[in-house]
């Protein structure tokens, strides 16, 4: 076999057609579940939230975000933006909200020191 002959180009033709439709939508659905924890594939999935632009907020306003350590998406299960006491829910559901504490756009799924539950 070379790679330039006319034996490489039979056996690349004959691998093509081994490949079906069946096969190349099998492969593609399970690179897609596999993609999924990666954002990809998924074509119904709305794009994640983002309440991070802090443009028009003052420097101090910024510096606050930053000392409670604000972030979009809480890393403790439980403590979201979306169950504190100092939340204001966004008039329409998918987006940013607002908080008593902190000034700006705020994520529903986010999360700062200063979370406190809402009471059950
Ligand atoms: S105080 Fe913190 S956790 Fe509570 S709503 Fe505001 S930003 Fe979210």
């Amino acid at each position: 076999m070379t790679i330039h002959g006319t034996a490489w180009k039979g056996r690349l033709g004959a691998m093509v057609h081994k490949i079906s439709r069946r096969n190349l939508l099998h492969g593609s659905s399970s690179l897609c579940a596999l993609a999924v924890g990666a954002g990809g594939c998924s074509k119904s999935a709305a794009p994640a939230l983002s309440c991070a632009d802090t443009t028009g907020l003052s420097p101090g306003d910024v510096q606050i975000r930053a000392t409670l350590a604000y972030t979009d998406i809480s890393t403790e299960p439980g403590k979201t933006c979306a169950k504190c006491q100092q939340f204001v829910a966004p008039p329409t559901e998918g987006s940013c909200g607002t908080c008593k504490v902190l000034k700006g756009p705020i994520n529903p799924s986010g999360n700062c020191k200063s979370f406190v539950a809402k009471p059950a």
